[in-house]
């Protein structure tokens, strides 16, 4: 059976190497797939330093012999690396993988196993769950953590990173592993590689690491939800944790800038700014509220039908305004409210007949959404104020019994 030597066993720091190309396959592509894409091809080496996406993280990028390496899959032990060219079975390549990203996977990986070796040891829950994307590694919890139980594991682990302990990976033979008390033991047919974190965790794991917890240089827990009746953390390590506290403190600025305000306190600003917020749209509501009184007041009693444009009313105000108007109209009032550029909303309402078939004309016309009952109806629309104007006056006639009112 073809096998391939993991040379990232040996030696995470590598990034080149020689190899043998064992077999080379075209990449399995659905027809649909196929029309588009140019062809690819499924190589398996004698060897490789290509980790492959497995336990949850993703495959290592890089080339054979500047060809770029797209993928990397394991299928039954044989890892096969997906690129661009062919390769001749029996031929020789050069094999180069992308080191940050490689490193930083280390790094992340290493975070991960010090945070749930310590939830383990200190509050008995087992990670279930890990992903280590190209920009997210999450990591979910058989049980919930509260926000200082986090912060208790985040200092703990941070402690480790500062002790700069070696990290190792051993085969260890079967009877020393049937011993031996570690996380994620399962029943595995093949040797088991054992990374130990000496007092902080002893975990089954086939990923690279870095040697030593100090190349971790900090862990930070960014994030915590309620995950299927336990926990999901967020984490960010080494160089992903400077790059996200950089954006952090390039928004934390541009806030504290905008609001004149500490950054130690630009919460609180921002909390006071909601508050005026809120009090100045209570006033504005009072105001459109006694202008559309005003305005109704001042349309003709006894109207037939109404139609009128407000270039901004909030959506209750604007019912507000359609229930002063339909009783002033014998037929129908419809009211529109935005602008050309960003659309419209409307009303249309009558206390005396349907005004469905109205809005029916809207949505086939105008291409409006909305709908409602036969007294109201609700929608918006993309059209011009002059398009709804036209189709008022040349289509409508039929829906209005009387004349229409237009008010601008
Ligand atoms: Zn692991």
């Amino acid at each position: 059976m073809m096998t391939t030597k993991k040379l990232y066993d040996e030696d995470a720091y590598r990034t080149q190497f020689n190899a043998s190309v064992l077999s080379c396959e075209p990449h399995p592509v659905s027809d649909k797939e196929a029309e588009a894409r140019i062809p690819l091809y499924d190589i398996v080496l004698d060897q490789t330093l290509f980790f492959p996406e497995e336990g949850g993280q993703n495959a290592d990028t890089g080339s054979v012999n500047s060809h770029p390496v797209l993928d990397v899959q394991i299928k039954d032990g044989i890892i096969v690396h997906t690129t661009d060219a062919p390769f001749a079975p029996g031929s020789e390549i050069t094999g180069q993988i992308d080191w940050k990203p490689r490193y930083s996977n280390m790094q992340q990986h290493s975070g991960e196993h010090i945070i749930s070796g310590l939830v383990h040891s200190y509050f008995g829950y087992d990670n279930v769950g890990f992903h280590l994307g190209v920009k997210n590694v999450t990591l979910d919890f058989n049980g919930f953590l509260t926000p200082e139980q986090l912060e208790l594991i985040e200092t703990l682990a941070n402690e480790a990173i500062y002790q700069n302990i070696e990290i190792n990976a051993v085969y260890p033979p079967k009877e020393q592993l049937d011993i031996l008390e570690y996380r994620s033991k399962i029943e595995l047919t093949g040797p088991v590689r054992i990374v130990t974190i000496p007092g902080y965790d002893i975990c089954a794991c086939c990923a690279p690491h870095v040697k030593r917890t100090g190349e971790i240089g900090i862990i930070k827990i960014t994030d915590a939800v309620r995950y299927k009746g336990g926990i999901r953390i967020s984490i960010q390590c080494g160089n992903r944790a400077l790059e996200d506290f950089r954006m952090k403190q390039q928004q934390l600025n541009a806030i504290s800038v905008l609001l004149s305000a500490k950054q130690e306190t630009a919460a609180d600003a921002v909390a006071k700014l909601k508050e005026d917020m809120f009090t100045l749209k209570g006033q504005m509501f009072a105001l459109q509220n006694s202008l559309i009184e005003q305005k109704a007041a001042a349309i003709l009693q006894e109207s037939e039908n109404l139609l009128l444009f407000e270039s901004h009313l909030e959506p209750a105000m604007q019912k507000n305004y359609a229930n002063l108007l339909t009783e002033k109209c014998s037929g129908i009032c419809i009211i529109f409210t935005g602008n050309d550029k960003e659309g419209y909303r409307y009303i249309i309402a009558s206390l005396s007949q349907d005004v469905r078939p109205l809005n029916n004309l809207l949505k086939t016309q105008l291409q409006a959404k909305g709908g409602g009952s036969k007294e109201m109806v609700q929608g918006s629309c993309h059209s011009s104020k002059e398009q709804i104007c036209h189709l008022f006056e040349n289509c409508a006639g039929q829906y209005l019994n009387g004349r229409l009112q237009l008010y601008t």
